[in-house]
């Protein structure tokens, strides 16, 4: 792009300040703002378009259409030339608008007599707030430095929009961020709650876009700069001798150091932006690359992205606090690691992400926790702010964020609805579970912290069936030593009071990475290094968890498991490393549990085909079915778009869990499930059907299971689903439904 002329970009920006600087109505202020850009640029038109809602623009305010088209046109996204700017997030310029592509007659604004056209977006870190457009009897083209001057002025518009400056009458012109909206994710998790907006990632606000003196700005961009990239060197320094990670902050680093990046910013500091705006303006425009990029670039500008936070929150000392958590805090963030999401603990009410994904390990935190987790709620950081009312329905997954009266009404009687099913499931916690034919199911619960034991109790869970053992190791950012490791594994054995626990080693890798263990970048995580394949060749850690859960046992029956086995040797090597350390412990004299257990994680399709000596050595398995299912269907349990594309009733993998189910019962090998669809009321009777006996699940979801096994004839479900298979369904979902509501 040419330089663009400072002078005229900075007395237009100057006399935009003048205007905002005074005491008018929104509507006004559009209308002297729009004259002001007419007069300067020398165009016939100038006009702004903002959102109505998400699809449909409106003509807002203009000079040189017919004034009765203000608040009257309304185009969708992608209709007409400016529904194409909103689409593309890019400017458009043509000489000859009507024979333009998608030209759009609007014979109420009178703008057939215009031939040029020249439109830009007003956007904001991605997010759509309209269309600014100036318009041209004569055929030209508009030039790079004209370009950049009405874009200079959209990117102030946006910043005072969201500010706002242009609040009036109409749904175009409403102020931000304070009414009512709905946003429809998808299910992380049911339940439901009210509370308040608590955002990961504080949003920064610009209230100076405009400067004066851009040689003070770039002295600011500089001096940010330079701590910028001190703070970067200090992270390289801190990876030194780990080449891996050493690679991606090297990526990092070149971004910090790129002067083509910095260029620009003085670029924009030169037409009159202030050093934030300048980096807001950049980080907006690597946004709506992103969304275009090739996967590969998309890192790279994702890099951008946390740098430009980065400098914005040195540049006006907002967000580097976050502040302390409200009472009833809703986290809300675009997405959030497994680690940082257990550094809040269990003071949150409910999580909503943007982005996210059910089967990934921040939602199995969340649903540890029993919290409601909507994810995929487009748009809502931009939208929330910290301290909003919100209201999480997990059930539908969608979340009313600052609710009126009459929704917040009718979410009250929802979550006394659910107060009530819960005093119900409270009747039935200390009652066997056994079907109506008399089949006895154990239901046991999932846990990862020691603070998930008083759900033993709670929840009438008749042990720990899995404990995931790595919660601990992500939450901190040191491997924790053995001491602690043995105390606390010899705490959750307390807390369990003699009811089983099953210790399951280290599942790390795929989306849990620990920040001291990153891995080398993997094509494909969870196809990867992962899980026991790293127990095995990272010894150390290994055999230090071993002996943490052996000195724990103290005189107690021990049950380890070791997840993700997909050949038999592995187990045997794994076992093998835990029968060195049991003869270590016994000659360095330390007492060793009384019983010991081993078992195996049952989590590729591999192992239902193993060889039978397989189910003999193992004591115990345990179907594993969120990585079951993922390599099952080779659907990865964290993309939202395959997942859900395979039913866990499919008959194809009930016919899996079946033959597992057999090639145990050959052996007499106890075998559980301990994913999440165990926790699923439908899908738990379907594999109790299938011959599953045991069932490990979050605390949460015991009473519904059990409350429906409690009521279940099993042969009937059996008789169900076997004519539904011969019926040739793909899915058994609908014939058991339709014999549960029939029931
Ligand atoms: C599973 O894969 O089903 C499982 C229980 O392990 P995780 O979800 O921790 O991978
Ligand atoms: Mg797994």
């Amino acid at each position: 792009m040419a330089a663009p002329k400072d002078s005229d970009s900075r007395k237009l920006l100057r006399r935009l300040q003048a205007v905002m600087a005074e005491a008018a109505e929104g509507q006004e202020r559009l209308d002297m703002i729009v004259r002001l850009v007419a007069s300067s640029m020398m165009t016939d038109v100038c006009s702004v378009y903002l959102h109505r809602d998400e699809q449909t623009l409106e003509l807002c305010a203009t000079c040189g259409l017919n004034l009765e088209a203000v608040h009257v046109t309304r185009l969708r996204v992608g209709e007409g030339l400016v529904g194409r700017v909103a689409r593309s997030r890019g400017p458009l310029n043509t000489a000859d608008a009507p024979s333009t592509k998608g030209f759009r007659f609007m014979p109420e604004t009178g703008e057939e007599v215009f031939s040029s056209f020249l439109g830009v977006p007003v956007q904001r870190l991605g997010e759509r707030l309209g269309v600014l457009v100036v318009q041209s009897k004569d055929a030209r083209e508009f030039n790079e430095d004209e370009i950049y001057a009405l874009e200079v002025v959209a990117m102030v518009l946006a910043e005072m929009t969201e500010l706002g400056a242009f609040t009036g009458e109409g749904e175009a012109l409403r102020p931000r961020h304070a009414s009512q909206v709905m946003f429809k994710g998808v299910t992380g998790q049911e339940g439901a709650c009210e509370g308040t907006v608590f955002l990961h990632d504080p949003r920064v606000v610009i209230t100076n876009p405009v400067t004066d003196d851009p040689e003070a700005e770039a002295a600011r961009l500089h001096a940010a700069m330079d701590e910028l990239r001190l703070s970067v060197d200090r992270m390289l320094g801190q990876a030194s001798g780990d080449r891996a990670q050493e690679e991606v902050i090297e990526a990092f680093r070149m971004f910090a150091y790129s002067r083509s990046w910095v260029r620009r910013m003085e670029e924009d500091i030169n037409a009159g932006l202030t050093a934030e705006a300048a980096v807001e303006k950049q980080q907006t425009a690597a946004r709506a690359r992103m969304r275009v990029a090739e996967p590969y670039l998309r890192d790279r500008l994702a890099d951008l992205d946390d740098l430009s936070n980065r400098l914005l929150r040195m540049l006006t000392g907002q967000g580097r606090d976050r502040g302390v958590l409200p009472d009833k805090a809703v986290l809300v963030a675009r997405n959030i690691g497994p680690g940082e999401l257990l550094e809040y603990g269990r003071k949150l009410q409910g999580v909503v992400l943007e982005e996210g994904s059910v089967g990934s390990h921040a939602a199995i935190v969340a649903r540890a926790w029993a919290i409601p987790l909507v994810i995929q709620a487009q748009g809502i950081t931009t939208e929330a702010l910290s301290g909003d009312r919100i209201l999480v329905d997990g059930d539908q997954g969608i979340v009313h964020l600052r609710p009126d009266e009459m929704v917040r009404k009718a979410f009250g009687e929802k979550l006394e609805m659910a107060a009530q099913a819960q005093k119900r499931y409270a009747t039935i916690r200390d009652t066997d579970c056994v079907t109506l034919d008399g089949e006895r199911i154990e239901l046991m619960m999932n846990a990862g912290l020691l603070a998930d034991l008083p759900s033993l109790p709670s929840s009438g869970a008749e042990g720990v069936g899995l404990f995931r053992t790595e919660l601990q190791f992500l939450m901190r950012n040191v491997v924790p030593k053995r001491g602690e490791l043995a105390s606390l594994y010899s705490g959750v054995m307390d807390a369990a009071g003699g009811k089983p626990v099953v210790f399951r080693t280290l599942d790390i890798g795929s989306d849990k990475v620990l920040p001291y263990m990153k891995a080398f970048e993997e094509p494909n995580p969870a196809l990867g290094w992962r899980a026991i394949r790293v127990g095995l060749d990272k010894r150390g850690v290994m055999r230090m968890q071993l002996q943490a859960l052996l000195r724990a046992a103290h005189g107690r029956d021990l049950k380890v498991m070791f997840p993700f086995i997909a050949q038999m040797q592995e187990f045997l090597d794994a076992r093998g490393h835990l029968s060195r350390e049991i003869a270590r412990e016994r000659v360095l004299g330390h007492t060793l549990p009384r019983e010991i257990s081993v078992g195996a994680m049952l989590e590729t399709p591999s192992m239902a085909f193993a060889p039978r000596r397989f189910f003999e050595e193992a004591d115990f398995i345990s179907i594993g079915g969120n990585d079951l299912k993922q390599f099952f269907f080779a659907a990865d349990r964290e993309n939202e778009r395959v997942r859900r594309r395979y039913d866990t009733l499919n008959v194809s993998f009930l016919s899996l869990i079946e033959q597992i189910v057999a090639r145990c019962a050959e052996t007499a090998t106890p075998v559980s499930f301990c994913g999440e669809d165990a926790g699923r009321p439908v899908e738990a009777l379907c594999f109790v059907a299938m011959g599953l006996r045991s069932l490990s699940m979050r605390p949460a979801s015991i009473g519904p299971v059990k409350h429906i096994l409690l009521r279940t004839n099993l042969a009937e479900v059996r008789d169900v689903i076997g004519r539904a298979r011969e019926a040739g369904a793909q899915t058994v979902r609908d014939a058991v439904m339709d014999y549960l509501r029939a029931r």
